[in-house]
C-alpha cells in the first residue's frame, strides 16, 4: 500500500548507504591519514558506549529487546569517518505487527493509569536524559555527523519535550458546556487517541523522537517508533532510558529497517489509530494517502524552504549572525535552515561581504574535533544534491562568493558556501538544498519580498531582519509560513507550537497545542437529569 519500495527489495529492504558513503573521491583520497586517525576516536567512543549499555543494536518489542526475525541487519555508519559503528537489526512487516499488537495490549493498561502517575514517570524519563546527555550526544555525533556540542544541545532540547509534557499531561482538562434543555448535562472528554505509529528522520535523531512520544505518553497512548535507518541508535538508547524511568513493555516499541514494509504495517492496521511523521515532503504525502483506507489521524511535519528576509532597516551584525545560525546549524540539514537569504537592495552588498566574512570562520571536521561547527553531509547522494544545485545556479549566473566546492577533508564534508545573484528559477530556490549553501537573493521592496518568500508549496519557517515595528507586523502576517522569527535565527522551543502550512504539514508539536494531537474529543450527553 505505501510507496515505491523497488530500490530497497532489490538489496533485502534495508539500504545500504555505507556503500556509496565510502566511495573515495579524489579529495578523500588525500585525506585518508587524517580519516584513519579520526575513526581510531570513534571506535573507542562506540567501545565506551557499548560498554555503558547504551549501545543498543536490536529493535524493542513488548519490553523485549529482539533481534530481526530473519536476522538480518542493517550497518550505522559515522558520516565524517565511514567508520560501521554498529550492526542494527533491519526489521520488517512482521516484526511491526507484534510491535502494533503490543502497543494495543499496552493500551488497556497504560491509558487507564493516572495522569499523576504517567507524569512521574516521563519526569524520571527526562531526568535519565539529561543525566546521559554527554553519551547520547555522542551518539548522535556518531551516526549523524553534528558537532559534539550541537549533538549534546539536540539532547537538552529532546528532553525538554518530556519535561514540558510530563507536565502536561496534568492539565488534559475537559469542558462541562451550558446545557440548552434543563433536564441535561453536556460534558466534553478527553481521551487518548490510542496507538500511534511515529516515523522519524535522521536529521534529529533525538528530538524528532520526542516531540511526538512525550504527546503521546503523556496522553496515554502507545507508541510504535520507527526511526531513521540511518540513525537507530540514538533512538534505542532513549527507548532503553524509556524502560529505565518505568514506561510500561508495549508502551514504547521501537522497529526499524524496511521503511516501506514497516510503513505498510502501521498504515494497514485498523489497531493504529495515528501516523505521525516528521520527513520529506514525497514521502509524507504518500503516508497520508496511505492511511485514508482505514481514517487514521495524521500529523506531518515535512519540508520547508525557509526565507531569510534582510530589510534595509535591520541591523546588520543581527542580520548577518541570525541568518547564520538559521542556515547553517547542523550543516544546513534541518526543515527550518534559511533556504533563500532576501536581502534588500540598499543592504545587499554590506550584508553580502560580512555574511561570507561570518561564514568564512565557521570550522569544517569530524564532529568530535574540538571547535568544529560545521560536521559532514549525512551521506554521498546529500552532497551530491547540493553539487547539482551549486552547478545549476552558476550555470544560470549566480556568483559564488565562498566555497562552492567539496571540502578538502573529502568523505561527505561540504565547504561552507554563500551564492550571489540567485534567481527564482534556480533549483536552490525552489527547493530544500538542505546543506551548507546560503543563497542570496536581491530584492527591492517590502511587496516583492512577500512575494518571493510566499512563492513556494512550502510554508514551515520564515525570518525577518528588521528594526520597524509596523513592518515586522505586516510581513509576519502576510508570510505564509507556521513559524516566523523576527531579528532571531533559532526559534524552536518546547513551549511553542512548531509546524508548516502549505505543504509543509498538517498539525503542530510541542506547546499544549502539540497535546490536542493525541486526543480525542468526546461529547457525553448526561439526559433525565431532573428525576429525584
Ligand atoms: P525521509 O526520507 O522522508 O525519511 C523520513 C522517515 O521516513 C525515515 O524514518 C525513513 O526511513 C521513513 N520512510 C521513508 N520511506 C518510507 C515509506 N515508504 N514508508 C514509511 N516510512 C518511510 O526524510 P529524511 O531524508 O530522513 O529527512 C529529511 C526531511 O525531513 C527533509 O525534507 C526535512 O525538511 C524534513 N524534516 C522536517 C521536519 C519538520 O518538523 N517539519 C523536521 C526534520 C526534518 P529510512 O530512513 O529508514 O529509510
Amino acid at each position: 500500500m505505501v510507496v515505491g519500495a523497488s530500490a530497497r527489495a532489490a538489496i533485502g529492504g534495508c539500504r545500504r548507504l555505507i556503500t556509496s558513503r565510502l566511495v573515495p573521491t579524489q579529495a578523500s583520497l588525500s585525506v585518508s591519514f587524517q580519516c584513519r586517525q579520526m575513526s581510531m576516536d570513534s571506535r573507542s567512543i562506540s567501545e565506551k558506549l557499548r560498554n555503558s549499555g547504551l549501545l543498543r543494536t536490536q529493535g524493542l518489542i513488548a519490553g523485549k529487546w529482539v533481534d530481526a526475525y530473519d536476522k538480518k541487519t542493517i550497518k550505522v555508519n559515522n558520516p565524517a569517518t565511514g567508520d560501521i559503528v554498529a550492526d542494527v537489526a533491519c526489521m520488517g512487516g512482521k516484526e511491526t505487527n507484534d510491535a502494533i499488537a503490543s502497543a494495543y495490549e499496552a493500551f488497556t493498561s497504560w491509558s487507564k493509569v493516572t495522569a499523576a502517575e504517567r507524569s512521574k514517570i516521563l519526569r524520571r524519563w527526562y531526568e535519565l536524559l539529561i543525566a546521559h546527555k554527554e553519551e547520547l550526544g555522542q551518539l548522535i555525533t556518531l551516526e549523524q555527523g553534528k558537532p559534539l556540542k550541537e549533538a549534546i544541545g539536540e539532547i537538552a532540547y529532546g528532553a525538554s519535550f518530556i519535561e514540558y509534557f510530563s507536565e502536561e499531561a496534568k492539565r488534559v482538562y475537559g469542558d462541562i458546556i451550558p446545557a440548552t434543555l434543563s433536564d441535561r448535562r453536556l460534558l466534553v472528554l478527553k481521551q487518548p487517541v490510542g496507538v500511534v505509529g511515529a516515523i522519524t528522520p535522521w536529521n534529529f535523531p533525538l528530538a524528532m523522537i520526542t516531540r511526538k512520544v512525550g504527546p503521546a505518553l503523556a496522553s496515554g497512548c502507545t507508541v510504535v517508533v520507527k526511526p531513521s535507518e540511518l540513525t537507530p541508535l540514538t533512538a534505542l538508547a532513549a527507548a532503553e532510558l524509556a524502560l529505565q524511568a518505568g514506561v510500561p513493555p508495549g508502551a514504547v516499541n521501537v522497529v526499524m529497517g524496511n521503511a516501506p514494509e514497516i510503513g505498510d504495517a502501521l498504515l494497514s492496521s485498523p489497531q493504529v489509530r495515528k501516523i505521525t511523521f516528521t520527513g520529506s515532503t514525497a514521502v509524507g504525502k504518500k503516508l497520508m494517502a496511505g492511511a485514508a483506507p482505514t481514517v487514521k489521524r495524521v500529523s506531518l511535519e515535512l519540508g520547508g524552504n525557509a526565507p531569510s528576509i534582510v530589510f534595509d532597516d535591520a541591523d546588520l551584525d543581527v542580520a548577518v549572525k541570525g541568518t547564520l545560525a538559521a542556515k547553517f546549524r547542523n550543516s544546513g540539514q534541518t526543515c527550518v535552515c534559511a533556504n533563500r537569504v532576501l536581502v534588500q537592495d540598499g543592504i545587499y552588498d554590506k550584508f553580502a561581504e560580512a555574511f561570507a566574512e561570518a561564514v568564512q570562520k565557521l570550522e569544517v571536521g569530524d564532529g568530535f574535533k574540538e571547535g568544529v561547527t560545521q560536521g559532514p553531509l549525512i551521506n554521498e547522494a546529500a552532497v551530491q544534491k547540493v553539487e547539482t544545485f551549486v552547478q545549476d545556479a552558476v550555470s544560470k549566473g549566480a556568483k559564488v562568493l565562498l566555497g562552492g566546492k567539496r571540502h578538502s577533508l573529502g568523505m561527505t564534508f561540504y565547504e561552507p558556501t554563500v551564492i550571489g545573484d540567485v534567481k527564482s528559477d534556480m533549483l536552490m530556490s525552489k527547493e530544500e538544498i538542505f546543506g551548507p549553501v546560503a543563497p542570496l537573493i536581491r530584492f527591492k521592496t517590502e511587496e516583492d519580498a512577500i512575494r518571493i518568500a510566499n512563492d513556494t508549496n512550502a510554508g514551515l519557517a520564515a525570518y525577518i531582519f528588521t528594526n520597524n515595528v509596523q513592518r515586522t507586523w505586516r510581513v509576519s502576517e502576510a508570510l505564509e509560513y507556521g513559524l516566523v522569527g523576527v531579528n532571531e535565527g533559532i526559534i524552536s522551543t518546547e513551549v511553542a507550537p512548531f509546524g508548516g502550512v502549505k505543504q509543509s504539514g498538517l498539525g503542530r508539536e510541542g506547546s499544549k497545542y502539540g497535546m490536542d494531537e493525541y486526543l480525542e474529543i468526546k461529547y457525553v450527553c448526561l439526559g433525565d437529569m431532573n428525576r429525584k
